[in-house]
């Protein structure tokens, strides 16, 4: 090993790190910086040994190319040797690259500009070239046991960030991203999203879960919408994100909710699951209470958030799958063509608990959703009578039932339905979502 070693060295010049890192696979518990000194203190212990035994010539060769790859030691023995100690040779691997890390801190933590974070990542490009000289000089001199120059140097910009910042370097979901450009000598700084979950409670009809253009004029503009562009004054979806973008100084947010509810329903009991998508936030550490109260405040009357909590990416995933399966329990206020009767109530109970529902897209949604036969069914059903004409149903049923077209039939595309039961007509006045069954 030790004539390898002479070999690899006097070809090419390597620092410490360059080359401990070919041998990053032997010796566990140290660095690569550690394995490369180490080796070069054994040979200039090995070249002292050859001096002491008359074999001169050979030892200060020996000396000499480990002093050029920058080894003190080497090239202070050379000098009490009384021979001439050579200038160190810039390592032939990583240009070096490792003695800079101070210097990328710094340019890190600038790019890092006003973000607030706690856990980052490094990572880095534009080493193409550094990358073929290694695996050339590998494949020369049969290294096996190496490791990859941008994985150390990734982890050792990390290890150093972080004793510089007291922010924690992180594989997973970290709150921002470090990429350090090599050929432009300059850090990407890359804000991963803020997400936070919640429940809403849309106590009022009337407001869309989305902003809703003005359809006259397409946003712009224009007498039907007074000039503010929007059918609908506001959205569940602003009321609830424009106090987290403020409080974060976010520069946009996405809104995702566990499916939608028609403008004309209240979603009441839990609330309806949703998370913010906050992007390239400012401030990650808010207090949530705080944001909870904000929100309330701003959105007063109209929605009412809880059960705020940090999330990831991956809730968002879980709300579309989930939203469109999970039980929903609605509550209905119904008219009848006629005065209720007491039997009414068995006959709905009976026929309709546990029934299976098979609907046709609804007249009312056909123009922009593709016709289709779909099969829902109901758990759970029980009715009151709360007016002279009037029902009160609770209904809980399989996620994506249409529940208005579960009424009144919708001319019979969906089978079985309330008016037919009764055999007359019948419509919902009112509707309520009371729960979302959802499993977060
Ligand atoms: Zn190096
Ligand atoms: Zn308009």
């Amino acid at each position: 090993m030790i004539e390898g070693l002479i070999q690899l060295l006097h070809e090419y010049p390597l620092c410490s790190h360059c080359l401990g890192r070919q041998f990053a696979q032997l010796a566990h518990g140290t660095t690569n910086y550690e394995r490369g000194n180490a080796f070069k203190l054994i040979l200039t212990i090995h070249a002292h040994s050859l001096f002491k035994t008359a074999q001169k010539q050979k030892a200060i060769e020996i000396l000499t190319v480990v002093s050029r790859s920058g080894f003190v030691i080497a090239n202070s023995t050379l000098k009490m040797l009384g021979e001439t100690s050579p200038e160190p040779i810039r390592c032939y691997l990583c240009e070096d690259l490792f003695t800079r890390l101070d210097e990328y801190v710094c340019l890190a933590i600038q790019a890092s500009g006003p973000y607030s974070y706690d856990t980052f990542l490094v990572g880095s490009s534009g080493m193409g070239k550094l990358i073929d000289r290694e695996d050339e000089l590998r494949t020369r001199f049969n290294i096996l046991l190496g490791e990859s120059i941008k994985s150390e140097f990734n982890r050792e910009l990390g290890k150093k960030i972080q004793e510089k910042t007291g922010k924690k370097a992180m594989k997973r979901t970290p709150n921002v991203i470090f990429v350090y450009d090599m050929k432009q000598n300059y850090f990407k700084f890359q804000i991963n999203p803020l997400f936070v979950f919640g429940r809403y409670r849309k106590l009022v009809t009337g407001i869309p879960q989305a902003l809703w253009i003005c359809s006259s004029c397409n946003g712009a503009g224009c007498e039907e919408c007074q000039g503010t562009g929007r059918k609908y004054k506001t959205s569940i979806e602003e009321l609830i994100v424009l106090p987290a973008i403020f409080s974060t100084k976010a520069q946009k947010a996405k809104f995702h909710a566990a499916g939608r509810e028609d403008i004309d329903a209240r979603t009441l009991g839990v609330g309806r699951p949703f998370v913010i998508e906050l992007k390239n936030p400012q401030i990650r550490n808010i207090d949530l209470g705080e944001l909870k109260r904000k929100i309330n405040e701003f959105a007063v009357g109209n929605v009412e958030v809880s059960s705020l909590k940090f999330t990831n990416r991956l809730m968002i995933a879980k709300l579309k799958t989930q939203s469109r399966s999970i039980d929903k329990t609605y509550l209905l206020r119904v008219e009848l063509g006629r005065p209720v009767r007491k039997e009414d109530i068995k006959i709905l109970e009976e026929t309709l608990s546990q029934a299976v529902i098979e609907q046709r897209t609804p007249s009312r949604v056909l123009h922009r959703r593709t016709n289709r036969l779909r099969k829902r069914r109901i758990r759970s059903l029980s009715a009151n009578i709360v007016g002279k004409n009037e029902l009160e149903l609770r209904i809980r049923c399989e996620g994506g039932l249409y529940v208005k077209e579960l009424i009144h039939g919708d001319n019979g595309r969906t089978h079985p339905n309330v008016s037919c039961i009764l055999q007359t007509e019948a419509v919902s006045k009112t509707l309520d979502v009371l729960d979302i069954h959802f499993r977060g």
